[in-house]
């Protein structure tokens, strides 16, 4: 029998003054589930700090079949229904699965045809009709749960056809009657594959196959992320300098004339980072905790314990940077590379913590065998590592050639590591560059994307630790001090819903 009953998160605490909202979160990953990226973070931390803000949130994924088996466990049965797959002439099983956390309630969309596999992308060949299936499957679900949001916030490609669907195929139905935003993680991943395909299995309309909706800029293809950007109600980035960025050339990913015709509807809010999960004081990861009064000590016998786990001369006086990255060519690696054994000598390590693309994994273990004892070279994802990491290291770089936000650089102040930065997205927006005649700032920039100045600023940060101590130690604490939490962001997405829904 199909339980169908509507479940809200707890209510709000009677007395509060903020005006109550309901929304919809759909995307593609969310931690502790499944994560890839900064993505999974903002789907994980973003809901809950609303949720304090008094809105009532539902975050609906896929049903990953690698998602671990603990969580799978935790689920509950919610309900089940068939549904049109595009215009294949299918009705396929959609299967809705829940769980509770913390006040947010997550809704699993079920397809064991769809969502099978390790991993939860693949290419696009299998990723554009996984996707289709769940945007559309996404608002049915709604529907079917009978929890109609005054918001829908949908978050990258994978989500970008639910504004789309709203507006068409589910216009005259309960959940069209909710706004819509569309937040852009990272321009780069567009969802583009050719029209016939993905009319196949979005079952939309010819006229959205046109411009400026879903037509790509080689009036061949299909562009998801285009089709998004035209039929949301409005867009978000994830910085203000993001958001100026991506309009122009260089970093408009092909986008930017059509982000350009938007931009009434664009605004910048950048990311924060969950101070339960990121908080050196309470980190059950790291060996010594540490708060803004001990962050000195704490910090060294952290260096001290990472240095013995992964085979580094032990001594806390060495300068150590940290490099926490998916290994692909936005984040800067080649810089990186190019400047290695400029920057190793007696007094300086190196802690590479990644994976991705062969050619920078192969570089970084060739140097990790060439500079034994100087170079760590870990390649390989691994959370409570990259926790250790930001704990012990002194500084960390984030030369990225193009950075939407960034929460490694925020991860790394917040943890008393002085960030050293590309000036570019949320880089730029979030690192103030020291200034050495107010002694304010909070790391070392760069501009130009040139493996020289990234070697400027590493060698200013490396002067500064040797021989200007007192100013290194504060700033390691104007670091730990910035406020980088998600209040500031949510309480901005918080006022953007009510700009929506204004009654
Ligand atoms: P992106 O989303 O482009 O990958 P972000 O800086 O927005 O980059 O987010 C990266 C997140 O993933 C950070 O929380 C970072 O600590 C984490 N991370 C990246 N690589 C690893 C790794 N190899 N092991 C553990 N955590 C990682």
């Amino acid at each position: 029998m199909v339980e169908k009953r509507s479940v809200s998160a707890p209510p709000a605490p009677a007395g509060n003054p903020e005006p109550r909202r309901s929304v919809a979160f759909i995307g593609s990953e969310c931690v502790p589930y499944v994560k890839t990226g900064g993505l999974g973070d903002v789907m994980y931390a973003l809901p809950r700090e609303l949720v304090r803000m008094n809105c009532d949130v539902r975050v609906i994924l896929p049903r990953y079949e690698c998602i671990p088996q603990k969580y799978q466990e935790k689920m509950t049965y919610r309900g089940e229904f068939y549904m049109d797959l595009g215009s294949t002439g299918r009705r396929v099983y959609i299967g809705i699965m829940e769980l509770i956390d913390s006040g947010v309630v997550y809704d699993f969309i079920d397809n064991k045809e769809f969502f099978s596999g390790p991993k939860p992308y693949y290419d696009l060949v299998g990723d554009i009709p996984k996707f289709c299936l769940f945007s559309k499957a996404a608002l049915a679900a709604l529907n079917f749960l009978n929890w109609i949001p005054d918001i829908v916030h949908c978050h990258d490609w994978q989500a970008a056809l639910v504004p789309v669907y709203l507006r068409t195929l589910f216009a005259g139905t309960p959940v069209g009657r909710a706004k819509s935003i569309l937040t852009i993680h990272n321009l780069r991943f567009q969802g583009i594959y050719n029209i016939d395909t993905i009319r196949y299995w979005s079952g939309l309309p010819e006229y959205v196959f046109t411009d400026p909706a879903l037509l790509g800029q080689n009036w061949l293809d299909a562009n998801l992320l285009k089709g998004g950007l035209a039929f949301t109600d409005r867009i978000t980035t994830v910085s203000p300098n993001y958001a100026g960025e991506i309009q122009g050339w260089e970093y408009g990913e092909g986008l930017d004339a059509h982000l350009r015709f938007n931009n009434r509807k664009l605004r910048g809010i950048v990311n924060g980072i969950d101070y339960e999960t990121w908080n050196p004081e309470t980190d059950p990861s790291i060996p010594v905790h540490y708060g803004t009064k001990d962050v000195l000590e704490g910090k060294k016998a952290d260096k001290l314990a990472l240095q013995k786990e992964l085979g580094l001369a032990e001594d806390e006086n060495k300068y150590v940077i940290g490099l926490i990255s998916r290994l692909t060519n936005q984040k800067g690696l080649d810089l990186v590379n190019a400047i290695v054994p400029q920057v190793l000598d007696d007094f300086t390590q190196i802690v590479v913590l990644g994976t991705g693309d062969s050619t920078y994994e192969d570089s970084f273990r060739y140097y990790e065998n060439t500079y034994k004892g100087q170079f760590s070279a870990c390649i390989q994802y691994d959370e409570a590592r990259a926790h250790r990491i930001y704990a012990a290291a002194d500084s960390l770089l984030v030369p990225s050639r193009f950075e939407p936000c960034g929460l490694t650089q925020l991860n790394a102040m917040h943890y008393g590591t002085v960030p050293i930065v590309r000036e570019t997205g949320g880089l730029k927006d979030t690192v103030q560059p020291y200034n050495q005649y107010e002694n304010s700032g909070n790391g070392f920039t760069f501009d130009r994307y040139d493996a020289g100045l990234l070697l400027d600023a590493i060698n200013r940060s490396k002067t500064m630790f040797f021989t200007d101590r007192e100013r290194w130690n504060d700033m390691v604490l104007r670091d730990m001090q910035k406020d980088v939490s998600w209040k500031n962001s949510a309480r901005q997405y918080k006022d953007l819903y009510l700009e929506l829904t204004p009654w």
